[in-house]
């Protein structure tokens, strides 16, 4: 709300974020807008001081109260140990749309300048394989679960749509990989197919992601908003980002039901820390995005425009576009905005920007309540410590005093038993058992599968159980190559 004042988070964070921070805390205060900043700590330097998530109670408890965050890039631990202050974020925040915007910027030369790119990724934040469930299965195997569910599809695809409206989009491509993962992405494809319908007025259409990245690259001006899974949009914003100039100019904004942290694609980059040649335009114009969700559109408007005259006209741009000689440092090219202030701009296409209605989802955990279930048989992941023939004879034979038939046995999604292949197949020590019901009809009970494990266990070390349930008839679970 334009004259009022607005209490927000920031978040310097760690190696260039203060710098792309505080100059665009300068800018939205030049630009006349009242915020009362409560400056807080999370990232590398709250880790060193043993705190396990990178994020202080303290910030924690100020994005609770004041419900905004802008924030700089937080440094991430590499390899065992404390996971990502920015995914922990996101998580804890239930921010689980990540908009990220990906627009011609007036002045910026690239190989595709002039052709009009203004798309928006609209990317699922919190499940998939960022839901960071990983196991070692067995010494040399490890496993990360992608988990996505009915209600995260249905919120991101009703959130790409209502953004599409309220900046007055036409096309909305949902992006996956649902011909290989039928059943994870193929949930994302079946859930914005159902839900597209509410949406007539907006073009709806499935790609295949890597087709998408391929069609990103030839002709990006045929996309206007793209919704996908949390890691595809991962990749396809930073693909996105290189097609308007590189990562110094792509915002981003998570948001949640409750909730919104404004910041940019691009990390800490730590080897410019401190250098004042770094771009701060992808945060400046997450705080833009900020301002529009603040229904601070003149603001908005008047930071873009000075932004764009000076890139522009004035032709004052930072090391990333220019290299070394003629580049504008951090500070100098925060005050040039400045100066340029409430100077119009005429952009080709001109956008009337509205408040986007956040979707309203049923809190209800399974939307989806089959009238029918039954589990048919179980997969057991087992560790390979004897030749595969024999493990497979072995259970053939265990399996006949049980209701279960032994059907496969398979490694790393292959069927390697029985097998009239010729060729020795390349094992890992992780394969799996497939068990289905002797008598289809049945349904397999807690005791049947308890039993069969018993068994097992006296003849392998088993590592890892799933069911094989069907609902409402359907199969829930996949085929293993060479199945049948
Ligand atoms: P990065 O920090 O995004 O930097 C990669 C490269 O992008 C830089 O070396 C630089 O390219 C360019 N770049 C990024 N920001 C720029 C800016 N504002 N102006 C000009 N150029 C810019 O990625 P990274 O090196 O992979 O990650 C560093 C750390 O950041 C890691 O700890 C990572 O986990 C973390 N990270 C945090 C976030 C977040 O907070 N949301 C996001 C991504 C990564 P040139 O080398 O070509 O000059």
């Amino acid at each position: 709300m334009p004259g009022k004042t607005h209490n927000v988070t920031l978040i310097p964070g760690d190696g260039i974020g203060p710098e792309v921070t505080s100059a665009t805390c300068k800018i939205i205060e030049a630009a006349g807008v009242d915020i009362r900043w409560d400056v807080c700590d999370a990232g590398a330097e709250v880790f060193k001081k043993g705190l396990e998530t990178g994020i202080p109670t303290e910030t924690i408890d100020s994005i609770f109260k004041n419900k905004i965050a802008l924030k700089g890039p937080l440094e991430t631990p590499v390899g065992f140990g404390e996971k990502s202050a920015n995914v922990t974020l996101r998580k804890m925040f239930e921010t689980y749309g990540n908009i990220r915007p990906i627009k011609e910027i007036p002045g910026v030369r690239t190989p595709y300048y002039g052709r009009g790119i203004d798309l928006v990724i609209v990317r699922e934040n919190i499940e998939d394989l960022y839901a960071g469930i990983e196991h070692m299965q067995t010494p040399n195997v490890a496993q990360c679960l992608k988990l996505i569910s009915r209600k995260g599809c249905e919120k991101i695809v009703r959130l790409a749509f209502e953004f599409a409206r309220s900046e007055g989009r036409k096309i909305v491509h949902c992006a996956t990989k649902a011909n290989i993962m039928k059943l994870s992405e193929g949930l994302l494809k079946r859930t914005f197919e159902e839900i597209s319908g509410d949406y007539p007025d907006i073009e709806a259409h499935h790609i295949i992601v890597d087709n998408c990245a391929h069609q990103l690259v030839k002709k990006p001006e045929q996309f206007d908003v793209i919704v996908t899974t949390n890691m595809n949009g991962d990749i396809l914003s930073d693909l996105g980002s290189a097609l308007i100039g590189g990562l110094g100019f792509a915002p981003g904004a998570n948001i949640g039901d409750d909730f919104a942290i404004f910041e940019a694609v691009h990390g800490s980059a730590p080897k410019y820390a401190g250098k004042n040649v770094i771009n701060p335009t992808a945060v400046l114009l997450s705080g833009v995005m900020m301002l529009r969700y603040l229904g601070e559109f003149k603001a908005a408007e008047s930071i873009e425009h000075a932004l764009y005259i000076t890139l522009a006209e004035d032709r004052i741009l930072t090391r990333d576009v220019m290299g070394d000689m003629g580049a504008a440092s951090t500070t100098a090219f925060t005050d040039a905005i400045i100066k340029n202030l409430e100077k119009p701009f005429d952009t080709q296409k001109k956008r009337t920007y509205n408040p986007i209605q956040l979707p309203k989802v049923s809190k209800d955990p399974a939307p989806l309540k089959p009238k029918d279930r039954a589990v048919k048989g179980i997969d057991v992941f087992i560790e390979l410590d004897k030749p595969f023939e024999v493990l497979g004879k072995n259970l053939e034979q265990l399996a006949t005093s049980t209701p279960f038939e032994f059907k496969i046995l398979s490694c790393r999604g292959v069927k390697i038993y029985p097998c009239l292949s010729l060729k020795e197949p390349d094992l890992v020590d992780h394969v799996c058992a497939r068990f289905l019901l002797k008598d289809s009809a049945q349904q397999a009970t807690n005791e049947m599968v308890l039993d069969l494990l018993q068994k097992l266990s006296k003849e392998c070390r088993w590592v890892h159980l799933e069911k094989l349930n069907t609902f409402d008839g359907k199969t829930g679970y996949s085929k293993t190559h060479g199945e049948g």
